[in-house]
């Protein structure tokens, strides 16, 4: 191969597409010059164009993030980077503006909220003012009113009048507590609590409340409580009145002589986390027309003016009723006849705690066989085996507080000869005693040979919590397990639901 030729091989073999399509493909030395010129020009503008794109480049990382790269006529592969990093520059910058949209949302976002959290404020500020400047005027007048109506010196006239004047501040008191409540619930300030109370006893009392007033009404106003329905629940008690309150005070309001009025308590079923209780309230009053009937709920809505002009009220027991039932993740349902009589039926949702190792559900199960009945009054007697004097003291001060009565002993021996000697419903069993400790006990009693001493709920009282500590009392028989220091609520509460599973 001549040097010629070997150049020539050398220039064609370089893989540039346009200076391949260029070249003359001649044989003679002028032909080589002019392809090599040629790809010279090309390195070189490649070279200024490379150079260009990466100036502009650096410059981005300076801040100048949004200059296009200049494209030229060559449409080569620089061409095709430059377009594409012109594509990302517009993607970039849509994307930059929709982030500065998004923030200055967010800002304004911000703003509202930090307003409506100031406007919150002031309109809870001033309806703890209102509340306080018009209930203090009101006291007085009342406190005052009562005072003088307990005085001899009046003729019956003027303590008839005094008598108007107490019933008028009495109502304006009620309407005034509404109105801030309803305020209170709307605002969301309402906190639930949730702690165990006796809705069986709770039931009654509203029933004692109100049969004063039903006996004058000539109105037969009784209630009916499902056995199945625990006797410990957990909730709110006061909001549960409450809601008893209102709508047992309506069908009193709302039913004629020797009309009927049914508080209803009935146990619908047990979910995982909780049970599900039916409250019904019926009555065979005058009734709600049926186009009215959904609009009891709101705010200010009397049925019939007339009848409500007759029986007073504000408008507003059923709408705070419903509020609160929501916030309890309950429901309300309303039927009514004109001139038969109307019913509230609420299911409400009332969660489980976890003090027993035997779920409830077997008291459940035992209660619908039919075979236990619950004697709310019946004066519970609880052994309490505990050797620190100081706590023997409190346990049965706790349990004097409810009611229930009590023997202390100091050991776990002294414990299974008392559960030979007396009845108990129910064995409170420190774990750590001297002679027998209360696994030991446990074991004892659970050996013995009468049924009912063999079977009595024992529940054990330690500071130590842990798994294995609940394990163990677990493998001896405990029923149930209450760690120091305790809520006396939850001693209450554990002791009552084992005492009526065990009847
Ligand atoms: P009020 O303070 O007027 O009783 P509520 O919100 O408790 O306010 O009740 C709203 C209206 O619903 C009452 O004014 C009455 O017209 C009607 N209502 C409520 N309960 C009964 C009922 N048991 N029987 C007939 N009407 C009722």
């Amino acid at each position: 191969m001549s040097k010629l030729e070997e150049i020539l091989t050398l220039v064609r073999s370089i893989n540039e597409d346009e200076f391949q399509e260029q070249l003359t493909h001649g044989e003679s030395l002028e032909d080589v010059y002019q392809e090599l010129v040629f790809l010279a020009k090309k390195i070189e503008s490649k070279k200024k164009r490379t150079a260009v794109i990466v100036e502009h480049i650096s410059n981005c990382f300076t801040g100048d993030f949004f200059n296009y790269l200049p494209i030229s006529e060559a449409n080569d592969e620089l061409d095709v980077f430059c377009m594409g990093f012109n594509t990302y520059i517009e993607e970039l910058k849509a994307v930059m503006v929709s982030k500065k949209i998004v923030e200055a949302i967010n800002e304004k976002l911000v703003e509202e909220k930090e307003r409506s959290e100031q406007l919150a404020l002031s309109r809870d500020q001033f309806l703890s003012n209102m509340s306080h400047e018009i209930r203090t005027p009101l006291n007085g007048i009342l406190g005052f009113t009562d005072l003088l109506l307990n005085s001899t010196s009046l003729d019956p006239e003027e303590s008839k009048q005094l008598g108007y004047i107490k019933m008028s501040g009495d109502i304006l008191l009620v309407i005034i507590n509404d109105i801030l409540d309803l305020a209170k619930i709307e605002s969301g300030q309402v906190t639930l609590s949730n702690k165990p109370f006796n809705l069986v006893q709770l039931t009654r009392l509203i029933h004692d409340t109100f049969s004063v007033k039903a006996i004058e009404n000539d109105i037969d106003f009784k209630i009916v409580i499902d056995k199945k329905v625990p006797l410990v629940l957990n909730g709110d008690s006061v909001r549960i009145s409450q809601i008893f309150f209102n709508l047992i005070s309506n069908a009193v309001k709302f039913t004629p002589a020797q009309g009927k009025i049914r508080l209803k308590i009935k146990f619908q079923e047990e979910e995982d986390e909780s049970y599900i209780i039916k409250i019904v309230v019926k009555d065979s009053g005058i009734g709600i027309p049926s186009d009215k009937l959904q609009g009891v709920f709101n705010p200010f809505v009397q049925v019939n003016n007339d009848a409500s002009r007759k029986y007073g009220g504000t408008g507003l027991g059923l709408t705070i009723v419903k509020k609160i039932i929501d916030i309890m993740n309950g429901d309300i349902q309303v039927k009514s006849e004109l001139g038969v009589g109307t019913s509230f039926t609420i299911t409400l949702p009332f969660p489980k705690n976890d003090y027993y190792f035997s779920a409830s559900k077997s008291f459940l199960e035992k209660e619908s066989k039919g075979n236990a009945v619950i004697d709310v009054n019946k004066k519970v007697k609880v052994l309490v085996a505990e050797d620190n004097r100081i706590n023997q003291i409190l346990v049965q001060k706790i349990l004097s507080k409810f009611n229930f009565d009590s023997v202390a002993v100091a050991n776990g021996k002294l414990a299974v000869d008392a559960v030979i000697q007396e009845d108990f419903d129910v064995v409170l069993m420190d774990l750590m005693m001297p002679v027998m400790n209360g696994y030991e006990a446990t074991s004892a009693i659970r050996s013995l040979k009468d049924h009912t001493k063999k079977n009595i709920p024992i529940i054990a009282l330690s500071a130590v919590v842990t798994g294995s500590v609940t394990e163990a009392c677990k493998a001896v028989g405990v029923d149930g397990y209450i760690s120091k220091p305790f809520e006396s609520e939850e001693l209450y509460n554990v002791i009552m639901e084992l005492v009526t599973k065990n009847n």
